[in-house]
């Protein structure tokens, strides 16, 4: 086709599958030009990336409700086989040129590879004549945008936190939706790109569907989680959420993660329910608003800080620590059998849900990284490996956190015991029974250190601790003090 066409634009679908709220869709649409969309699958990427196999099934369920939703304006959603980013910028320079379109609109993503990717691909797109038309999209201020006095990334949550609050306005959480969206001929069959069945095929060769029923797909979907959360659950978020047997959060991070909910949607809904302040107000709209920006802090440290994309970490002095190559106790700690009731149900729900409370995030992290002084790398990468949430910022964000080689203000000798944790965060003991049905019989004084009542409960099936908690705690002292 093509040549003196160049009038349309192509939308680039990545992490964003969904068509309201969509930055790069709006700004596409802007002008009223003809559209057509596109998502390229880079199934080697996604696995030197240890994208969970639950997670690239439900990436693939949302690209089929995002073709639905685009079909219902009859914009065609192709779909590319690309195997890796590094064949990304050829593919879309050909299609472009395929299509006739001139410009390629994108929203933003901050991992390392996903930026070389584009910053080829925009070379790749500009020697063809073409334009790469990025947009601010995942976050509210584009990172570089929110710095400290001293002009440089901020290194602390809470100091990031306020100056996040000091330039908030609603201008910033404004909705960007396309209400019309006005089709591009494609003229018939475009070479390479795949039916449905074809998509179907490679989901089922990616992907595993063995949580989908736990994490439906779409955009309808995600927003009717949100307005749930928002009318029953966000007042009493504060007060709820570190209790892993209480439903106590949103559970939206599965959509997030994929932008099938966009982060301004969230923050309107809260706004709107808390009189518009971001701040102050209700307690637990504040602190859940808090939590989102927590999103947005590990995304400007990605940029600000680029080791952390190289597996090196946050604090440079914190390679020195010998970790432990123990490979038992890590795969008891995968496992979930390390004889710690509340991490151990923590690893089961990761591996029987493929999603984690926060709080048992927290305490399994940091129980990997100090007690039994396994190097933090094995643990977020077995994470990503399983999460249907898994987001490169999020997770290495919090692991560093977890493991005191990242952004924690509070130096290393944070180590949380998951004994008392267990006590105080599942005091009836409701979660660890709801995945560690062999502790069923324990009472609530008893599950949380089932060792001490051996005597009482001879044939338990249940390990003993594999180490010891003030001995761990020691040992982790010692090697943290002397990196
Ligand atoms: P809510 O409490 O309802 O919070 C709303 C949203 O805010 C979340 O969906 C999420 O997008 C964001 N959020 C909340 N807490 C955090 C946080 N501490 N850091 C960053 N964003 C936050 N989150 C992920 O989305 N993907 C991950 O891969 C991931 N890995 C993690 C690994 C570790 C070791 C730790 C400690 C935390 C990790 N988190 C990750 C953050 C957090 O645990 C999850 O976002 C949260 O449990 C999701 O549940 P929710 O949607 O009910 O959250």
């Amino acid at each position: 086709m093509s040549e003196e066409k160049q009038s349309g634009n192509l939308v680039w679908f990545r992490n964003d599958l969904r068509v309201e709220d969509n930055t790069a869709l709006a700004a596409a649409a802007r002008d009223g030009a003809p559209l057509a969309a596109v998502f390229l699958v880079c199934a080697g990427q996604w696995e030197a990336h240890d994208v969970a196999p639950v997670r690239t099934d439900f990436l693939f369920r949302n690209l089929a409700e995002l073709r639905k939703t685009l079909d219902r304006q009859s914009i065609p959603l192709l779909v590319l086989d690309c195997g890796d980013f590094g064949k990304v910028p050829a593919a879309l320079a050909k299609l472009c040129g395929e299509l006739g379109v001139g410009d390629v609109y994108c929203n933003l993503e901050y991992g390392f590879n996903e930026r070389v990717r584009d910053a080829k691909t925009r070379d790749a797109l500009e020697k063809a004549g073409l334009r790469l038309h990025t947009c601010t999209d995942q976050v509210l201020y584009a990172p570089g945008t929110l710095l400290n006095g001293s002009g440089e990334y901020y290194k602390v949550f809470t100091a990031f936190r306020k100056k996040w609050l000091e330039g908030f306005g609603s201008d910033l959480v404004a909705e960007r939706t396309a209400r019309k969206l006005k089709p591009l001929d494609v003229g018939g069959p475009v070479r390479g790109a795949l039916d449905p069945d074809q998509v179907e095929k490679l989901r089922a060769r990616h992907g595993s569907d063995a949580v989908a029923d736990l994490y439906p797909a779409g955009e309808k979907e995600a927003r009717g989680r949100l307005r749930a959360f928002i009318s029953d659950g966000v007042a009493d978020y504060e007060e709820n959420r570190d209790f892993p047997a209480r439903e106590g959060t949103s559970g939206l991070s599965p959509w997030l993660a994929a932008g099938v909910i966009s982060v301004r949607a969230c923050l309107r809904a809260a706004l709107e329910a808390n009189r518009g302040r971001a701040d102050g107000g209700k307690k637990g709209i504040s602190c859940w608003i808090s939590e989102l920006t927590w999103r947005e802090f590990y995304r400007h440290v990605l940029v600000g800080f680029p080791q952390v994309n190289c597996n090196m970490p946050f604090r440079a002095e914190t390679d020195n620590i010998s970790w432990r190559s123990d490979d038992q106790q890590f795969r008891a700690w995968c496992e979930g059998s390390t004889g710690y009731p509340l991490v151990d149900a923590g690893m089961r729900q990761l591996n029987e849900t493929g999603w984690m409370h926060n709080r048992l995030r927290m305490v399994t992290a940091m129980f990997l990284a100090k007690h039994l002084l396994i190097d933090w790398r094995r643990g977020e990468q077995y994470f990503m490996q399983k999460l249907v949430d898994g987001d490169f910022a999020s997770n290495n964000g919090g692991w560093q956190w977890s493991a005191s080689t990242g952004t924690d203000a509070v130096p290393y000798f944070r180590i949380f015991n998951p004994f008392t944790q267990s006590e105080r965060f599942d005091p009836e003991g409701d979660f660890i029974r709801r995945y560690l049905p062999e502790l069923a019989d324990l009472d609530a004084r008893e599950i949380h250190a089932p060792h001490k009542h051996r005597k009482k409960y001879p044939d338990l099936d249940y390990p003993e601790p594999i180490v010891d908690h003030k001995e761990a705690r020691q040992r982790a002292l010692a090697a943290f003090k002397n990196a």
